[in-house]
């Protein structure tokens, strides 16, 4: 049998969340009673002149440097002809062959290294409207009684990125769209909300024999709306594709649709080449040339990106991998792990309370003083087990101090622990009989009675050593 390997490339768009559409003055963003939000140049009406929204620009070109691309100094917008109901121009505003952004790439950093994607390009065009099927089961058109066409997100601002076939799984492709989206997200250009359409994905996708030389015919699959999603249904057609290679058939180009429930894809239509969109350029639209000093500009407001921070958690705390990958979840759980770990405590210790309990309690990063967070970690190992969880809950408050639970401390006095484990002991004779014929997990069961007893608030280390030495 050969052994396999997919090649898979991703088209991603992401719609801006500027205040007002590409190319007229309504109001963009999600929400809105339907249909509220139009204009005769959103609409199609005859004669109306789009005027381009230069934030949009601006952000597509910040973007642009985010994926390391180089931005033209001329670029095109080009009408792309299609005819379908969310489209009332007949034609979207989009970019073909002279785009904003071109020849980037993208880092994406794992425990064995970085893995590079190239892009080959991102540009800026106008979302259509959204079609709502009505009456079918499953909100597809097959079996619908009707359609609703919502103009509100027509003309929205769209970046489509346009990746290079750099993947070879369903996992790295995974990986890639959730850092790229935090990239996205913490450029402030768009919230990149899967589960709201702000960020969709398609994934052309192939496979090969290792060694292989060139690729083999391509689909391109569509409808995936969650990360977990996108990983299930690459890893289906790559499946589908193997067999279909493997049992001597041909793989068709032809576009797919994923269906979660049966875990499978399906046929949707025939993949249009471009050519079939005639595309040509907007005539009442002039070429975008962008400023070198305003390119220039922009790329020094691109922050430090989370792709890049992860690297540097990992140097210079000393971090595994693996915690600087959760710690860089977000913007604003990096920021307060720093504002931690500059108190001077242990970074991995910091570390280890900000993943696990920390995350735990929901709390918003943004909102906790890093100084009486770092003092609260600082002294967990003397604070009960029950208010340090109780303090982290109220880390977000704005009056939250360290102080209020440094009192709460733990029982490590000897004296007083004793007769408690005495008491233990005598309550639970089978169980002492069973530790002392070799079943040593009890330990674990009288240390529990012990911090019942304390209301947890005994030092377990002591307890530990206390029932040690009596059950010796
Ligand atoms: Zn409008």
């Amino acid at each position: 049998m050969p052994e396999w390997e997919a090649v898979i490339g991703l088209e991603i768009h992401t719609q801006l969340k500027t205040r007002t559409k590409m190319f007229c003055s309504c109001e963009a963003g999600f929400g809105g009673e339907p249909n509220t939000r139009t204009c005769p140049v959103c609409l199609a009406f005859p004669g109306a002149l789009p005027v381009p929204n230069e934030t949009a620009v601006e952000w597509t070109i910040k973007l642009g440097h985010a994926l390391n691309c180089r931005v033209a100094e001329h670029a095109v917008f080009h009408r792309k002809n299609y005819f379908y109901p969310d489209n009332p121009k007949g034609y979207q505003i989009s970019q073909y062959d002279e785009p904003l952004c071109i020849e980037g790439s993208f880092v994406v950093p794992g425990p064995d290294g970085d893995s590079e994607v190239r892009i080959v390009r991102a540009h800026l065009e106008e979302d259509a409207a959204k079609t709502i099927h009505v009456g079918g089961a499953t909100g597809r058109i097959v079996g619908s009684a009707h359609s609703n066409v919502d103009f509100n997100r027509g003309g929205t601002p769209l970046v489509e990125i346009v990746t290079q076939p750099d993947l070879r799984s369903a996992e790295q492709a995974k990986r890639f769209l959730q850092l790229l989206r935090q990239t996205i997200v913490e450029l402030g250009v768009s919230d990149a909300e899967m589960e709201k359409g702000t960020l969709r994905a398609d994934a052309n996708i192939s496979v090969r024999e290792v060694g292989e030389a060139g690729y083999r015919t391509r689909t391109e699959l569509k409808n995936m709306n969650s990360f977990n999603h996108i990983a299930r249904g690459i890893d289906a057609e790559i499946r589908r594709q193997i067999e279909t290679w493997e049992s001597g058939g041909e793989v068709v180009q032809e576009t797919l649709d994923y269906e979660v429930k049966s875990d499978t894809v399906t046929p949707r239509r025939r993949k249009e080449e471009a050519d079939d969109y005639l595309y040509f350029p907007e005539p009442d639209l002039v070429p975008l040339k962008p400023p070198a000093d305003l390119v220039e500009r922009l790329r020094t407001e691109v922050p430090e990106l989370p792709g890049a921070r992860i690297r540097r958690f990992e140097k210079e705390y000393e971090l595994p991998y693996y915690d600087a990958e959760v710690l860089n979840g977000s913007a604003a759980l990096a920021a307060l792990y720093e504002q931690v770990a500059l108190e001077g405590i242990d970074a991995k210790a910091a570390s280890n309370v900000l993943m696990n309990d920390f995350v735990a309690t929901g709390v918003d990063p943004a909102a906790v003083d890093g100084a009486e967070l770092a003092k609260l970690i600082a002294a967990r190992a003397t604070i009960p087990r029950e208010s340090f969880t109780r303090a982290l809950i109220e880390s977000g408050d704005p009056d939250f101090r360290a102080e209020t639970y440094l009192g709460d401390t733990l029982v490590a006095d000897t004296a007083e622990l004793e007769p408690l484990v005495e008491r233990v002991l005598a309550d639970n004779p089978g169980q002492v009989a069973a530790y002392k014929g070799g079943k040593d997990g009890l330990l674990g069961f009288f240390v529990g009675q012990v911090m019942k007893e304390t209301q947890g608030k005994a030092d377990p280390k002591v307890v530990n050593e206390l029932l040690r030495a009596k059950l010796a």
